[in-house]
């Protein structure tokens, strides 16, 4: 067991409040950063003994992992957001010699975290284009008359990456057959219909949507029928 797992971290409040220690009675100015004791009172780092630890800032995962484990004093930092309406987390405070020597490991081997880095990066692109690819096949399989560059429009489209397309979602993830006639349906009113212009011209989504509706439908009964490519609709 690491020394870090035996411990419960104590949590230091950073605050905008006037606050004045209880043990020394020295006012702490604004921010002031406590700790709140187990008799609800607000007490000084150094009162708390932890006046010589180090802030090491959140956001580096592998300086704040190496860090935790080398100290043996540590205590987590809080800062109240006022959007969010919660204290959240934004570091911790820890021994010197564990924070030195944690950037002394991370600068060791930043090569290799940041190679990894990359080869995780190209992984998960790989695996995105498999399930575009997927997913284009998912496409042709319940529309086996559709063109072929369709499809794969199709499925680029809706899986595109860090949008909340159809193809982001759960059930497209799984490929269900709804999920995608979904984005199937979305690419022949915008391909295929007179959609984006009535848009345009104001039409109610509704309304318009309503409009293109058999239009859409008999493009999709087209694209459904196997066999020799059917002539755009
Ligand atoms: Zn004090």
């Amino acid at each position: 067991m690491s020394v870090s797992d035996q411990r419960s971290d104590v949590r230091v409040f950073v605050t905008d409040q006037q606050s004045l220690c209880t043990e020394c009675h020295q006012s702490l100015g604004k921010p002031a950063w406590v700790v709140v004791t187990e008799e609800s009172a607000v007490c000084c780092l150094s009162c708390a003994d932890l006046d010589d630890l180090a802030f090491l800032p959140a956001g580096d995962p592998a300086m704040t992992r190496r860090a935790k484990k080398q100290t043996v004093r540590c205590a987590v930092v809080f800062k109240r957001s006022y959007a969010r309406r919660r204290y959240e987390p934004q570091g911790l405070l820890v021994e010197e010699p564990a924070l030195f020597a944690a950037e002394q490991q991370c600068m060791a081997d930043a090569d290799v975290r940041k190679q990894r880095q990359e080869r995780n990066a190209i992984r998960r692109q790989e695996l995105h284009a498999q399930y575009v690819q997927r997913f284009a096949e998912k496409v042709r399989m319940l529309y086996p008359g559709i063109p072929y560059e369709r499809s794969t429009i199709i499925a680029a489209h809706a899986c595109r990456m860090s949008s909340r397309r159809v193809g982001r979602s759960r059930a497209a993830k799984k490929l269900s057959d709804q999920a995608v006639t979904l984005a199937v349906v979305a690419h022949v009113r915008h391909a295929e219909t007179i959609y984006d212009e009535m848009l345009a011209d104001g039409i109610e989504r509704r309304h318009a949507r309503q409009m293109v509706r058999s239009q859409v439908t008999a493009c999709l009964k087209n694209w459904a029928v196997q066999g020799p490519v059917a002539p755009p609709c």
